[in-house]
């Protein structure tokens, strides 16, 4: 039976003190960590002896880990970062594959208090630069091929980063390289988690900004409530679950859901080192019995090209539950999600900075499809509107779009934006915290996503910010200017598309138009360069200069240009 029935009767009962209650805390009042409530409390009881994490490699490998073995492992790992002398709120980064080693780190970097920072193992050496930097990241974690290919070459303007462990190597001491195999084999599997204060920070995720590079939320423990709480809700986890996350640790929901609230509710999570291939997945479904999936709405639109003969031939009938997020999930995939699987998917929405998911379709719900779902219990969401005089009033009218906006004071509610204070501080306004996101409550409280209020664009479900794009092309000789949208795509939501005019001596052309695009690939990787360019000679400015990416937009998709009186006249 569904853990929640009734959602009015739910929400009025609600209080976090209750879900803190459901929790264990650390032993003798020491406090709560998450680590503590994913692993040990499990490992020390009647779980022990249960999978954590069943591992699929992507050569077929499988390693099952225990709860018991997952405690050891993480314990392991952070006494290697005590004895390197990293502690409580040094930042360690890790940059790998979907790795054990990378579930290990991650656990043993919460026990150690230290703050953990996962980072998109596709992602360029630009990007990867910025965040260990503007992270302070003290040690990272990475593979030999992913640390020459991407951290050696900008290593020496990295001054903090003391520590290097390598997952797959020897030591090499002239390099500051060290092996994490032979650490963990010399290190105790004995590690006692110091107090830990529910408002000790915990995790790092960077995320992009439309001006400026990227912004890392911070995340306190306290947050488990919410990890703990959603898989309680929403994912609707029963002892007995095979749970599965496709995201990758690199982005939010990796971190959130394909490490931490599987594991606090104490069921078998399934990780798969590959990416996608719908052949592959189907297989994975049907062989490891999974019973909750959690995927992205592209990952689906892919899926669904693969038709629904295809999906029939694999026994799927343990699913029980399915969840999407990131981008918004089309009516179409709802229903393709009752022909193929058997079962509708539940839509749900959250963002980096809320730290678990905020609003959903619960499994006992009426899902609307189209819509996002209701606010979770324990969560104000609303449809706000900024007056001209620059404060926030509710919308109260239904179906009325406006900014979409949640009362602060969660749990895992972000406590800041890394050395960026006044970015953190203009989120809040008039009581409300503003996501950012454009949306519209029907009549019966359901959440309609329209779309973002700001140029930040949404590829495959991972966000990217435009100025990160367009500093990157602006590093290429012949580039005077650059322009960077989102240009809607019905495969991977939206595709980055930059528009470029070039400096004088350089004639546009095929040619240029690759090398570019090959300059920008490798530097900030595939998941975020564009795919397409076009030339210009000049770029649409306001009048104080800056690239109006919205006319760009605009423009390319031949929408009306809205007001132009911002516009610089040579444009
Ligand atoms: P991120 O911080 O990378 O997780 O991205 C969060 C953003 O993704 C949100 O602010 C939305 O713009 C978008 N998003 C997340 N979930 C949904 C959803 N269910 N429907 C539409 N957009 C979504």
């Amino acid at each position: 039976m569904p853990h929640l029935l009734d959602y009015a009767a739910t929400c009025a009962g609600f209080s976090w003190d209750a879900i803190r209650a459901e929790l264990q805390g650390l032993p003798d009042n020491r406090g709560l960590n998450i680590a503590h409530e994913a692993v040990d409390r499990h490992a020390d009881g009647p779980l022990g002896d249960r999978v954590a994490l069943q591992w699929l490699g992507a050569d077929d490998a499988v390693r099952a880990i225990t709860y018991a073995e997952l405690k050891a492992l993480s314990n392991r790992f952070a006494n290697v970062l005590r004895e390197l002398g990293i502690g409580a709120a040094d930042t360690v980064c890790a940059l790998a594959g979907r790795i054990p080693e990378l579930y290990v780190a991650a656990l043993g970097t919460l026990k150690n208090r230290s703050v953990f920072c996962p980072l998109f193992s596709a992602f360029g050496p630009e990007p990867i630069f910025q965040r260990l930097s503007r992270g302070d990241a003290k040690l990272l974690l990475t593979s030999e091929r992913l640390y020459r290919l991407k951290v050696h070459p900008l290593r020496d303007k990295l001054p903090k980063l003391e520590h290097v462990l390598l997952t797959d190597a020897e030591s090499h001491p002239e390099g500051g390289l060290l092996s994490l195999p032979e650490r963990m084999a010399a290190a105790s599997a004995d590690f006692v988690i110091p107090p830990t204060d529910p408002e000790d920070v915990a995790l790092l995720h960077f995320t992009s900004g439309t001006t400026g590079m990227p912004k890392g939320a911070l995340h306190v423990h306290g947050a488990a409530l919410v990890h703990y709480m959603t898989g309680k809700y929403v994912m609707d986890f029963h002892p007995d679950d095979v749970f599965w996350c496709t995201a990758d640790p690199g982005w939010v929901t990796g971190t959130s859901y394909g490490i931490i609230a599987p594991l606090m509710h104490g069921i078998r999570n399934v990780v798969d080192e590959a990416d996608f291939d719908a052949v592959r997945w189907c297989r994975i479904l049907a062989e490891q019995h999974v019973s909750v999936w959690y995927t992205a709405p592209t990952a689906i639109r892919r899926f669904m090209r693969m038709g629904i003969e295809p999906v029939h031939d694999y026994d799927l009938s343990r699913l029980r539950v399915l969840h999407s997020v990131g981008e918004p999930l089309n009516p179409e995939a709802v229903v393709w999600g009752v022909k193929a699987l058997g079962l509708p998917i539940h839509d749900n929405w959250w963002q980096t900075e809320t730290g678990g998911i905020m609003i959903a379709n619960f499994p006992a719900m009426e899902i609307r499809p189209g819509s996002m779902g209701r606010p979770l219990p324990g969560i104000e969401a609303a449809i706000v509107r900024r007056r001209n005089d620059g404060s926030v009033e509710p919308i109260e009218a239904p179906d009325v779009q406006g900014d979409l906006a949640l009362r602060p004071g969660w749990p895992s509610m972000f406590r800041g934006y890394l050395h960026d204070e006044e970015r953190y501080r203009k989120c809040f306004d008039g009581g409300w915290y503003l996501t950012g996101d454009l949306a519209r409550r029907d009549a019966d409280g359901y959440f309609w996503f329209v779309g973002r209020a700001d140029d930040i664009i949404k590829t495959s479900g991972h966000m990217v910010g435009p100025f990160e794009v367009e500093s990157t092309l602006m590093e290429h000789p012949a580039v005077a200017e650059a322009g960077v949208i989102g240009k809607p795509d019905p495969l991977i939501g939206e595709m980055v598309k930059a528009f470029v005019a070039l400096k004088p001596g350089f004639a546009p052309g095929d040619d240029l138009r690759l090398e570019l695009i090959g300059f920008a690939r490798k530097k900030l990787g595939s998941a975020v360069a564009p795919k397409e360019i076009d030339f210009k000679p000049d770029l649409p400015k306001n009048k104080a200069g800056k690239i109006m990416r919205r006319l760009l937009k605009a423009r390319e998709l031949g929408l009306p240009e809205g007001d132009l009186s911002t516009l610089e006249d040579s444009a």
